[in-house]
């Protein structure tokens, strides 16, 4: 018998999650059949939730349930060092590690396999955002592999161009690690090492 098409299309949702092919689907859908209603609905209501309350930033681009942003609004943070990271988690990951300036999230790195040029990234809101208030030091922290690379040397050129110093973290984060899955002392080390560009 074939499957009702109810649960086709809920497989089908499932798959689009990053990382979930069709065996997971399949196993995820039916999980979520067999468990309680409450259980199931629970999930449901947990995205719709966190889909409702959660902003992005309109100065950084960090997600939070307010705008500006926790960081942005904090008075005691340092504005003039600007942490160019690729992806909301990693502000989690530096945040663990007791940063203390502000953020500018990218949204994504450069990626010819996945088609992602520079316009599809927030370089153009960055770029903006320094001209306007020029800070210190924009220091670039997208990942220590060959699209983090080339999104970094990309936006160097550009920061570069303005005037701003730029720096990149240090090279002692291992090459293909992430940064969020690296302990929060080597990050630590990696920001207080970072060299001029
Ligand atoms: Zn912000």
């Amino acid at each position: 018998m074939a499957r009702a098409r109810v649960v086709e299309h809920l497989m089908q949702c499932l798959a689009r999650l990053p990382g979930v092919g069709p065996k997971t689907s399949e196993r995820l859908a039916y999980w979520l059949l067999r468990t309680s209603k409450d259980e199931a609905l629970g999930l449901a209501r947990a995205i719709e939730a966190a889909r409702d309350a959660i902003l992005v930033c309109r100065q950084c681009f960090n997600l939070d349930e307010v705008d500006p942003c926790s960081v942005c609004a904090d008075p005691q943070r340092d504005r003039d060092l600007i942490l160019v990271v690729e992806d909301p988690r990693d502000v989690a990951a530096f945040e663990e590690a007791e940063y203390r300036g502000v953020y500018h999230v990218l949204q994504g790195r450069l990626s010819s396999l996945e088609g992602v040029g520079p316009d599809d990234l927030t370089v153009a809101a960055l770029l903006a955002r320094v001209r306007a208030q020029p800070p210190r030091e924009v220091c670039l922290a997208t990942n220590p592999d060959l699209e983090g690379e080339a999104t970094a040397r990309m936006l160097a050129a550009e920061l570069s161009a303005l005037g701003v110093t730029v720096t990149r973290l240090a090279r002692g984060l291992p090459a293909g690690a992430t940064i969020q899955h690296v302990a929060k002392s080597v990050l630590l080390d990696a920001i207080e090492g970072r060299r001029r560009l």
